[in-house]
């Protein structure tokens, strides 16, 4: 089959490949990709950015779905042609503290699709029934396939901090997780959200302003994002920061916009030293957390919003593309021209 493979230590060292075709050995089932977005980390590993080391060659690609193709020896439960969503913990080690606890995409033997193990972009790949979900019939595989970003976003808000009816949420950066983020923060109960992004994102501010995501949009580059947000909320500051940017500036503005005893959530990775103080988070007694990828609950609460039509992944596709484009596709990521393209490995 066909695979898009980073193969190499350097930047530009991701190429379609000739590879075997996986096949369900026991206790595994073999899924066709029918469709396989692209991340950012997909940009990261193509341009060799990455906040994590990844060992090569291997297969990118993490947030897909498709259908059981084949079904390994014991498997039971699952019958060729299901429609299904697929996690991206491929591997856990079962029994360390946190999987016992369910938290087993912090184990620390975890193994993550595209990275840690063969991913999505090519036609089939091999998955662990634990991490399957059905896809509701009025759920196309195209939207299925941004259950991932998604779960992220739910299990950043609905787990890690607490969103309270009536909180002003401030949002920091316009990509995709931070467009999900705002849905997300609207659904658990903020009242009043803000997104702050660049002019160079025009596109996407616009977007969530357009879907009703964002009520305002703060332009970091032409104000003081601080204090755009001090006027938007009285003076008190946000209730709720969710740094989907990553880098030292979004940190020095989560740190500005948040109220006393307010709540931040980073999601946003960035492995440059952030050279900054901490004071802000003492000054007003905030909390900082950390969050990373999401757990069954979080697929479950998602495919479940997607079917009821309460989220909204159809308006963050640009475009749905065939493998064979993806450097297209990737290069309209990378020049933010895309929020979200979708891969079609099947259709080759
Ligand atoms: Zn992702
Ligand atoms: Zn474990």
């Amino acid at each position: 089959m066909i695979a898009l493979v980073k193969y190499g230590q350097q930047p530009g060292m991701v190429e379609l490949r000739e590879v075997p075709e996986p096949v369900a050995g026991p206790g595994t089932v073999l899924l066709e990709v029918r469709a396989a977005a692209i991340c950012g980390w997909d940009i990261e590993m193509w341009q060799h950015r990455m906040a994590n080391p990844v060992t090569v060659p291997v297969i990118q690609g993490h947030e897909f779905c498709g259908t059981v193709a084949a079904l390994g020896p014991g498997v039971e439960g699952w019958a060729v042609g299901d429609r299904v969503a697929c996690e991206t913990s491929a591997q856990v080690c079962g029994t360390c503290f946190w999987c016992q606890q369910g938290e087993y995409q912090i184990c620390p033997g975890r193994k993550g699709y595209g990275y840690g193990v063969d991913g999505a972009f090519a036609r089939y790949v091999v998955a662990r029934p634990a991490i399957l979900h059905r896809i509701p019939e009025n759920v196309s595989f195209e939207e299925a396939s941004l259950t991932e970003p998604f779960c992220v976003a739910h299990h950043a808000l609905a787990d890690r901090i607490a969103i309270q009816p009536g909180d002003h949420a401030v949002v920091i950066g316009p990509g995709p997780i931070g467009l999900i983020c705002l849905q997300m923060a609207r659904l658990l109960g903020a009242t009043h959200t803000a997104l702050i992004g660049l002019s160079s994102d025009a596109a996407r501010m616009d977007l969530a302003g357009r879907c009703g995501w964002a009520d305002k949009l703060i332009w970091a580059d032409r104000e003081d994002a601080g204090s755009a947000v001090a006027a938007w909320t009285g003076g008190r500051g946000a209730d709720i920061v969710a740094d989907c940017a990553g880098n030292a500036a979004a940190l020095g503005t989560a740190l500005a916009s948040v109220r006393r005893c307010g709540q931040i959530v980073k999601i946003g990775w960035g492995p440059k030293p952030i050279n900054q103080s901490l004071d802000d988070l003492l000054r007003k007694s905030a909390t900082l957390a950390g969050t990373f990828g999401h757990r069954h609950a979080n697929w479950k609460a998602v495919l479940g919003l997607f079917a009821e039509r309460r989220l909204n992944p159809g308006a963050l596709i640009t475009s749905v593309m065939p493998l064979s484009r993806w450097l297209d596709a990737f290069t309209q990521i990378e020049k933010c021209q895309a929020v979200k393209i979708v891969l079609t490995p099947e259709r080759g």
